[in-house]
């Protein structure tokens, strides 16, 4: 119910430290407590590879990789770092006005991928933006080291650093199936050191991974509630064309579980709801351009609509993140 600032709360008082007008902790308003305004990610390709491409771990990449597909079009590898950000926060402030203050988003590959030295340039750069508050790092959780991980502490001493590891699922099984090159407990190790370091700790998931069902993906609310994870991203399965994911899914598709979207977002009410309430969800739900997908089965709702969706799933099923944590 609303107390007397309009802030509503659910009924039982159980909330989260976050509180706010959403049923779930909210990256956005999380985002807004913490800098008092909106900020705004700029995403930038700053030409890291990965070791599951280079041959390190093997060539062949995790079986629905395709980069080309979840880059920005004002994100372009070609251009320099210090171009890419320009060309971001321009881009940024025209279409958001009360966009003032930026995180650089360093989102392709596995950007902490490269000796400590290079990667001191490429951060440090980003960060002599007078308007850059932050970066957000994505990488795989077995391209981390202490020394890697010492520099961001030290870094965030200052800034808002904040490494977003790619975990996708804590079943070993499905990890070797999709071909990610590293285990749950490498996963969950890079997560509790970066979280000891006092490094903002994200990580991504994907719901709807072949061989999982729906009973185990559930399961997987108990044990990221577990970890010391400050934000989660979530989406659901997107099969990119030409990938060997979608080889698979043409050969075997029963192994998957496809989720519609009304499906989904009554899976994700009720995963949401035995999520621990301190972890900030930062997404349900991914996008890619329908050019990548095969077969598009959400229509062409963007990722806002769907949210809208989830938001009044809540509202209409009187629940909240973390109702059923314990
Ligand atoms: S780790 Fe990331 S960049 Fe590397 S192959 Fe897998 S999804 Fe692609």
């Amino acid at each position: 119910m609303p107390d007397s600032s309009g802030i509503r709360y659910p009924a039982s008082g159980i909330w989260h430290p976050g509180s706010n007008s959403r049923r779930y902790n909210s990256y956005s308003e999380y985002i807004r407590k913490l800098f008092g305004g909106r900020v705004q990610k700029v995403a930038v390709d700053a030409g890291f590879t990965c070791p599951n491409r280079d041959g390190t771990l093997g060539y062949d990449g995790c079986t629905y990789c395709d980069n080309k597909a979840f880059n920005p079009s004002y994100c372009n590898p070609t251009e320099s770092l210090h171009e890419q950000i320009r060309k971001g926060i321009e881009f940024h402030s025209v279409r958001y006005r009360r966009a003032n203050k930026f995180l650089v988003y360093f989102q392709p590959f596995s950007n902490t991928y490269a000796p400590l030295a290079l990667l001191k340039e490429k951060y440090e750069e980003a960060l002599s933006f007078p308007d850059v508050v932050g970066l957000v790092i994505g990488t795989r959780p077995d391209c981390v080291d202490d020394e890697k991980l010492r520099y961001l502490s030290d870094l965030s001493k200052s800034y808002y650093i904040q490494v977003e590891y790619g975990v996708e699922t804590h079943n070993d099984v499905t990890l070797q199936r999709i071909n990610r090159g590293h285990s749950s407990a490498i996963a969950i190790e890079a997560i509790r050191k970066t979280h000891d370091l006092g490094i903002k700790t994200g990580a991504h998931y994907i719901l709807g991974l072949p061989g999982e069902t729906v009973i185990e993906m559930m399961s997987m609310a108990d044990i990221i509630s577990a970890l010391p994870l400050d934000t989660v991203k979530f989406h659901q399965l997107q099969i990119v064309k030409g990938t060997e994911m979608e080889k698979e899914f043409q050969k075997c598709p029963d192994a998957f579980h496809r989720f519609g979207m009304e499906d989904y977002i009554d899976f994700i009410v009720r995963f949401s709801e035995r999520l621990n309430p301190r972890i900030v969800i930062e997404r349900f739900t991914g996008e890619v351009p329908p050019r990548f997908i095969e077969n598009h089965n959400w229509g062409l709702l963007r990722n806002d609509n769907v949210l809208l969706l989830i938001e009044k799933e809540f509202e209409m099923r009187d629940t909240w993140q973390g109702k059923y944590y314990s």
